[in-house]
């Protein structure tokens, strides 16, 4: 009998992260909401695209530049159409691109995710003495681990930390690190009261939705 329960969650991110820059119409830095658009701009056969944001305090808008002074020729066109109709998952892309963001902003402010979806991988054992948690980020999501797996499986960040570690004696793993793509948590449940712990890995729990870092 396998004796480790394997599930994988999906996180999504609630909002796009919002730049912080010196609006000229407020004379102070504020908070720039991305607007869902593009906006193209055809010079002869030179293409600039641009991804709109709005100051939240006024609505004065703030152009980030995507490509300027592209040949129309050398753009492909799914990406070109996508642009022209403001595709929901081209502007998702750009708008989650925080390192262009980071160049032109001040600073940037992040988000907190959500755990969207909790999938059992495999067989589900009656007596798992292990737990073995897959991250999957399809778009980038800031939240710290030990943060994610408290709210989540409903322990102190103290008890994640001991229980984690005691399942990574050698490794060092970082549990103030935000959670990336890809990372898989093993939690040792042998020395632990751990049906609600199991409980709480496969269902959903709201705890997350909206929250600021
Ligand atoms: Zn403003």
């Amino acid at each position: 009998m396998p004796c480790t329960l394997r599930v994988r969650w999906t996180l999504i991110a609630n909002r796009f992260p919002r730049p912080w820059r010196a609006c000229p119409r407020c004379g102070t830095q504020r908070a720039f909401e991305c607007s869902d658009k593009v906006r193209l701009n055809a010079n002869g056969r030179r293409l600039d695209a641009w991804l709109v944001y709005k100051c939240v305090s006024c609505d004065d808008t703030w152009n980030h530049t995507l490509f300027e002074r592209r040949n129309a020729r050398d753009l492909d066109p799914d990406m070109l159409s996508g642009l022209e109709a403001n595709d929901p998952v081209l502007v998702s892309r750009f708008a989650f691109d925080v390192a262009a963001l980071r160049r032109v902003a001040h600073r940037v402010e992040e988000f907190a995710g959500s755990v969207a979806r909790k999938e059992v991988l495999g067989d589900r054992p009656d007596r798992p003495k292990r737990l073995e948690i897959f991250l999957s980020l399809p778009s980038p999501v800031s939240i710290r681990l030990d943060r994610l797996l408290s709210m989540e499986l409903g322990l102190s960040r103290a008890r994640i930390a001991t229980i984690v570690r005691h399942d990574h004696p050698k490794t060092n793993i970082k549990l103030n690190r935000l959670a990336i793509d890809g990372s898989r948590i093993g939690i040792d449940l042998s020395q632990e009261c751990s049906e609600t712990i199991l409980l709480n890995a496969i269902r959903d729990r709201a705890g997350l939705r909206g929250e600021r870092l």
